[in-house]
């Protein structure tokens, strides 16, 4: 087993792989893992001033403006997950996200009011922004757009490593880039991965199910980790972009298995903003393998698609 792990984009990654091909060096795998991390951060960061995200939601201008082939391919992906979510999903979310305090501007954790919430929501919908394949570029509708990509960027970057890992003929590894995961073939003993779906508590990391996904992606999206507190109601950092507030209902988190942890990830915080009952009647629809834990009087309630449930492992 070959284990790299370190930090990238605010969060932690590490990626373990079972046997080397010959013309594999772990060291030159090592510094490609941090390079591939990094060529994201630099493209799709929020934090960073200088990265090409930040450039274009800096630009005054409703022109085209040329970008890489990658942030179309994201952005394109951004857009497909809005339109099948209603704009649950929506990467124009960025000035929501900010006024509520869980963007790179640091903020005291306050509730803005409404009159600042309304005017924010005025420059948020996925609609007022466009793609080009060739040559790759992005416009938007309104100068003030601001594209936030936290929760589908991560996901790119996971499959970004999984693209490479393949190129190089490796054929067992797990990915991990901050709770956004990709699998291939098996772990040390010769089974496939077996992944823990934590129990969506804030007080305690614990394990809640064991699921063995095969090859594919998974994404975690919940309201335990990333909240704020004020007057005993918790203030999720995902918006609802509809109604420019924080989610509030009783889902805690949802897990997502896919053949992409780009789609997985943004698909995560897709059901976050729907709730269980419209997410699992949607899931449903599309066959897709989702699993809700939603909190309940005497502790957590799950369900879980049928297309998920065939991952449990029984008795672990
Ligand atoms: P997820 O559920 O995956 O994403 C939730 C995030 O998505 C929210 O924080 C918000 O930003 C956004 N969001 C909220 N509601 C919606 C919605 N309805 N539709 C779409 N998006 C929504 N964090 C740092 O602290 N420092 C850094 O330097 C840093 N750099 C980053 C660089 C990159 C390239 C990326 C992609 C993220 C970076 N982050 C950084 C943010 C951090 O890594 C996580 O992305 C963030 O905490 C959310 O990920 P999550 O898995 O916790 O939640």
């Amino acid at each position: 087993m070959y284990r790299f792990s370190g930090s990238a984009m605010g969060t932690q990654y590490t990626v373990k792989v079972v046997e080397l091909p010959a013309a594999v060096l772990p060291t030159a795998l090592g510094e490609d893992i941090v390079r591939l991390l990094g060529e994201v951060d630099t493209k799709m960061s929020t934090y960073r001033s200088d990265s090409e995200l930040s450039r274009f939601n800096d630009a005054r201008s409703t022109q085209w403006i040329p970008v890489s082939q990658e942030m179309i391919t994201v952005v394109d992906e951004a857009l497909r997950v809005s339109t099948m979510t209603q704009g649950a999903f929506d990467i124009t979310v960025g000035p929501l996200v900010d006024i509520w305090g869980f963007g790179p501007t640091l903020r005291p954790e306050r509730i803005p009011a409404k009159l600042e919430i309304d005017s924010e929501l005025a420059r948020v919908g996925f609609r007022h922004v466009h793609t080009r394949e060739n040559p790759p570029a992005l416009k938007k509708d309104l100068e003030e757009i601001y594209i936030d990509l936290s929760a589908i960027a991560k996901g790119y970057a996971v499959d970004k490593v999984a693209d490479h890992l393949d190129g190089l003929e490796i054929s067992n590894y797990m990915i991990e880039v901050g709770g956004e995961l990709r699998l291939k073939g098996y772990n040390t003993h010769r089974i496939p991965w077996k992944i823990a779906v934590e129990r969506p508590a804030p007080e305690v990391r614990a394990i809640h199910s064991v699921i063995q996904p095969g090859d594919k992606g998974v994404a975690t999206s919940g309201d335990y980790r990333n909240y704020f507190e004020q007057e005993g109601k918790r203030y999720s950092h995902t918006i609802d972009p509809r109604s420019g507030l924080p989610i509030d209902h009783s889902l805690a988190s949802v897990t997502v298995i896919a053949d992409t942890a780009m789609y997985a990830d943004a698909m995560a915080t897709a059901f976050m903003v729907i709730g269980s009952t419209e997410g699992y009647s949607l899931a449903q629809r599309n066959n897709l393998a989702v699993f809700f834990v939603s909190k309940s009087a005497t502790g957590f309630t799950e369900q879980a698609t049928p297309a998920f449930s065939r991952y449990f492992l029984a008795n672990e």
